[in-house]
């Protein structure tokens, strides 16, 4: 039996990313990955503005200002976002202007809204106090000092997260090339299952792990294929796992124990699947197959509902998004202090449902309740997935742990 590391380490090393890409709209790129560097076109922001309303002006003349002993200047122009203006400062003079327009000609700095006042007159003219200096580009946003033109805002491989799209928006971009989401078809297998619209007799129960499984391939980027079940019987496992590959992935849910009826392996066999391995030392999952048939990677996934999410969780979800292209394919681990008294079994990695919960800044990891493999509750409940390394014997009230919390 192997651990959870070679596992992974085996089943990465057998993945290769989808080739194919495509070309799609900024509004429908949210969580893809893209397939091409990027690099600015143009500066960001394109042009010197300012920060702040208030008054542009020229530092120099601002110097010495202060509250009991303000400077004023003469205001010459209003300038508002999306404007320009031909008009040049000169000594003591300011354009009243808003965050976002152009700093215009003669100017280097802005002086706060706040920092002023006006100046009663009945003349022509309109004057402010200025009751603070300002140093030379105070509250100014140069051109380019968010992206500068030619840099690369976007490389391949990124997942398309929001702040990246409004990036793309920001330069002009449109549409982007990203690679083709991955196929994963989903069987499984008993003939203790019924579909969810089906009524229950006596000895069934509905087929969950098709949904869940189905859920967790499309969070990490797949486009999961239903085969629907098998039920445990040679012949129709062989003609549903044929119909499997003709996805990217398979995944058959069950059946790869060692039961009287879990003849996956046997017919994963018989259609010329290498075997790469189907135990590991985890704790829930142990039983869990992985093979290759030519390119297609296929799972045998425990039937127990946790355990089916779990090695999901821990093998396909990384796997799955290595085929999208996606450079970072783990999730974040963070330390947290567990509540809670456990016993574990040496050599085993264990896999524990908790709910984090943070508190004046410290993670606390508490179990969502009974841990078996068959408690689902223990997935609805869970915000964080607690992972025990095999040397550990126990976990005390206290004791740190590793994280990764599940959003
Ligand atoms: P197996 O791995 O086939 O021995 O199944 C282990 C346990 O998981 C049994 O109690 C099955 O009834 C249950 N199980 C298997 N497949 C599913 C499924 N698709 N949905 C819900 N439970 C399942
Ligand atoms: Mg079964």
């Amino acid at each position: 039996m192997i651990n959870v590391s070679q596992a992974r380490k085996i089943i990465l090393k057998n993945i290769s990313p989808v080739k194919e890409t495509e070309l799609i709209n900024l509004d429908s790129c949210s969580g893809r990955v893209s397939a091409v560097d990027i690099r600015a076109k143009e500066n960001i922001p394109p042009f010197d503005n300012s920060a702040m309303d208030g008054f542009a002006v020229r530092a120099e003349d601002s110097a010495g200002a202060a509250r009991e002993n303000p400077r004023v200047f003469e205001v010459i122009s209003d300038l508002a976002a999306g404007y320009t203006t031909a008009k040049k400062i000169g000594n003591n003079q300011a354009i009243r202007i808003m965050t976002g327009a152009p700093i215009p000609k003669g100017a280097d700095s802005v002086v706060m809204a706040e920092d002023s006042q006006k100046v009663s007159s009945k003349r022509k003219e309109e004057f402010v106090r200025i009751f603070r200096e300002v140093k030379k580009g105070e509250n100014v946003r140069y051109a380019g000092e968010d992206v500068k033109k030619g840099e690369v805002v976007i490389r391949k491989g990124d997942i398309l997260k929001s702040g990246y799209i409004g990036m793309l928006a920001s330069l002009g971009v449109s549409k982007i090339k990203v690679y083709r989401k991955p196929k994963a078809a989903i069987l499984a297998t008993g003939d203790e299952l019924v579909e969810i619209n089906q009524r229950l007799v006596p000895g069934k129960i509905r087929n969950s792990n098709t949904y869940s499984l189905y859920a967790q391939a499309q969070r990490a980027g797949a486009v999961p294929v239903f085969l629907g079940i098998a039920r445990d019987e040679r012949k129709e496992l062989e003609q549903k796992i044929r119909k499997g590959l003709r996805a990217d992935m398979l995944l058959v849910s069950g059946g790869i124990s060692v039961g009287d009826y879990d003849f996956v392996k046997d017919v994963l066999k018989k259609l010329g699947t290498t075997m790469k391995f189907w135990r590991v030392a985890m704790k829930p999952g142990k039983p869990l197959a992985f093979g290759m048939i030519d390119k297609i990677p296929i799972f045998g996934l425990p039937g127990n509902p946790v355990s089916s999410m779990v090695t999901f969780e821990q093998f396909v979800r990384p796997a799955l998004l290595k085929m999208t292209g996606a450079k970072e394919i783990f999730r974040f681990h963070l330390p947290a202090i567990f509540r809670e008294d456990f016993q574990k079994k040496m050599g085993l990695r264990y896999f524990l449902r908790v709910v984090l919960e943070n508190k004046n800044g410290t993670l606390y990891a508490s179990l969502t309740g009974p841990q078996g493999s068959g408690i689902l509750k223990s997935m609805v409940l869970a915000n964080g997935i607690m992972e025990l390394p095999e040397e550990l014997e126990n976990l005390r009230p206290g004791d740190t742990a590793q994280v990764t919390y599940l959003d």
